[in-house]
């Protein structure tokens, strides 16, 4: 059983990769490692299975508060 399915914007077959994901929770944004991931190998959309999705959120709610921070440059374009 495929647990993505196909792509919903270009039909394209989805493989599993761990990726690394912009995450943002609370107004704060995260960069979480490892995360399964669906990505459509046509287009690259990124699907999240719900059982992925409850765990990157307990995952952050966890770690809140005892995390190391990096400076991330924020750039404007246009
Ligand atoms: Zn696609």
């Amino acid at each position: 059983m495929k647990p993505y399915g196909d792509c919903v914007y270009c039909g394209g077959e989805i493989e599993e990769k761990k990726q690394r994901i912009d995450y943002r929770f609370h107004g704060q944004l995260y960069i979480l490692e490892n995360v399964p991931t669906g990505v459509c190998c046509q287009c690259g959309e990124q699907y999240f299975t719900a059982r992925i999705a409850k765990k990157m959120e307990a995952a952050v709610s966890k770690a809140r508060g005892k995390l190391t921070t990096i400076p991330v440059p924020v750039i404007s374009v246009g």
